[in-house]
């Protein structure tokens, strides 16, 4: 007989593989080699080394197979990377991910009809733009600001994704972009909110091409070489066990097979999305009422401009070297109008490889020159933007089904307002605005959702989880990943998902070390 895929015990299962689950694998490894770890991970494994970004796969076909690969039950129907046919309202996902089924996205209200996810070795992390900005202003968790403790497990974020500001630094016209752009939004700015380029979770290797962060990076060689560590795809966690207020394990089945098999642990870890990780803990009985309340996602208004005044000789030629697939040419970089009070919206703004626009065809388009425009607009929380999970309806794993009840208020029409008013305001700082109107993507089109098992600094009901990600009912059960996030951002989350998760997995060691 085989040996089976499945151990019968560890110290330590993490659901998911993502970049909030590998973080907890890494400082798990960096601090704790002598416990025992599982990460459960219920989509294939898609690229090499596992969890690798799609990007830094060189041959278009086999990028196109390893994003099809990542598209869940449903994959092979139609996905695109177009924000123009985004933002003209068609219900497609973007290529790697898969939306959540017809008459799921909005059981009531506005609804999130480009909610998605992915399911693959790296989630949704090998799919990703990699941004990595730092949350500002009302954006950051109050509760984490004593000494510094946010910033601190930010820089360990940075670390464990491999952020880096240099790698555009050879565009050609990134420099004069963001010169226009804070001549036109930059006045009161202090440093951590001045127009600047982008944090991206991207190094250039000595050849010159670009390697995208995705899991493996964050993993690391540390966690590849420990030998306690264990990766296992294809395998669907269907429950959390917990005893006597305890977590004690999981339940899982073996999607190759369709064996189920059960694995105890006094530790789990759930970074299995912000709309499974709570359904995983529905489908455990894990029913606080906060789960899966204070839904939050970032409405997002874009734009396209053309960079005028510009000498074409200076751009480059396409394509650019950085492995094609939704990857960027080089000539504008990315930069990034941080979130403030004041303006509350996270700018970002980056090279589009073509116009979104039709152009006259005697009006050549120098490489580089044009630039999309997207502002993020942080959402007004309530706590009836949620999801709901129904027993009798399942998804097509045969987990819950996961429900949206989700509307924009009064507020956030108002800031997409304002919104539309900024980006007019970017794009003609930029030059020469394309198109009549900026548009407003559908709800969900962020990919940013936050806030379903959201952290408190106390169990005042409005929380699922304390401020070491530890669930407030379950000692020893974790959860991890952007619905772990308590504020409205407008940022990019990733950065900061991975942060909290830093301080959970040291908290996870120092329990055990108690124990
Ligand atoms: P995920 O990466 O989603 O991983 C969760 C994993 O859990 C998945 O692999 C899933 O299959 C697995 N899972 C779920 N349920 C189960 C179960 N029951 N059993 C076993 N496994 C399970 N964010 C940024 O900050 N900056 C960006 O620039 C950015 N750009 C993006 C662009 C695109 C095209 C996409 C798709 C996403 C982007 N994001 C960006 C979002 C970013 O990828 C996510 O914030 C990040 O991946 C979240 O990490 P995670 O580990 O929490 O979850």
């Amino acid at each position: 007989m085989s040996e089976s895929r499945y151990p019968a015990e560890v110290d330590v299962v993490i659901v998911g593989s993502g970049p909030t689950g590998a973080a907890y694998a890494r400082i798990l490894s960096e601090d704790a080699p002598e416990l025992t770890i599982a990460m459960l991970e219920v989509g294939p494994t898609v690229t090499s080394p596992p969890g690798a970004h799609v990007k830094n796969i060189v041959d278009a076909g086999d990028r196109a197979r390893a994003q099809l690969l990542s598209e869940g039950p449903g994959a092979g129907d139609a996905t695109f990377n177009s924000p123009t046919a985004l933002a003209e309202g068609r219900r497609k996902a973007r290529p790697g991910t898969f939306l959540l089924p017809d008459g799921a996205y909005a059981t009531e209200g506005d609804g999130l009809p480009l909610a998605a996810m992915s399911s693959n070795v790296g989630g949704m992390g090998a799919h990703w733009t990699a941004a990595c900005p730092r949350p500002g202003a009302s954006e950051r968790i109050g509760f984490l600001e004593a000494d510094g403790e946010l910033d601190r497990l930010l820089d360990e974020a940075e670390r464990l994704l491999g952020v880096t500001r240099d790698a555009f630094d050879g565009a050609p016209f990134g420099d004069l972009l963001r010169e226009r752009l804070a001549a036109a939004v930059g006045e009161g700015r202090v440093a951590a909110s001045k127009v600047q380029r982008m944090p991206l979770a991207v190094h250039r290797r000595e050849d010159g091409r670009l390697v995208w962060s995705g899991s493996d990076v964050v993993l690391g060689d540390v966690t590849r070489a420990n030998p306690r560590f264990r990766l296992i795809d294809e395998t669907l966690v269907t429950r959390v066990l917990v005893e006597d207020g305890r977590a004690a394990g999981v339940s899982v089945t073996d999607r190759r097979t369709g064996e189920d098999h059960t694995i105890a642990a006094r530790s789990v870890v759930v970074a299995a999305d912000a709309l499974r990780t709570p359904q995983l803990l529905w489908a455990s009985g894990i029913r606080p009422d906060a789960l899966g309340r204070y839904l939050n996602d970032q409405s997002q208004v874009v734009y396209a401009s053309r960079i005028t005044g510009i000498d074409p000789a200076e751009a480059g030629t396409e394509p650019a070297t950085t492995g094609g697939g939704g990857a960027l040419s080089e000539s504008s970089g990315v930069s990034w109008v941080p979130f403030t009070d004041d303006l509350p919206f996270h700018g970002q703004i980056m090279q589009l490889d073509a116009s979104p626009v039709p152009l006259a065809e005697d009006d050549p388009v120098a490489p580089g020159s044009i630039v999309g425009l997207g502002l993020f607009c942080a959402k007004d929380i309530r706590r009836d933007d949620r999801l709901t999970f129904s027993d009798t309806e399942p998804d097509a794993y045969g987990m819950p089904g996961i429900r949206v009840h989700y509307s924009l208020t009064e507020a956030d029409h108002d800031a997409i307002g304002r919104a539309d008013e900024q980006i007019r305001l970017l794009a003609d700082a930029v030059g020469e605005p394309l198109g009549d109107r900026p548009f407003q993507l559908p709800l969900g089109a962020s990919l940013h959702y936050q806030g379903t098992t959201r952290m408190g600094e106390t169990d005042d009901g409005e929380s699922v989880c304390g401020p070491t990600s530890e669930v407030w009912a379950v000692s020893g059960l974790f959860v991890a990943g952007n619905n772990v996030i308590p504020t409205a951002t407008a940022c990019n989350p990733t950065l900061t998902s991975v942060a909290l998760a830093v301080k959970g997995a040291r908290a996870l060691i120092a329990a055990r070390a108690g124990d």
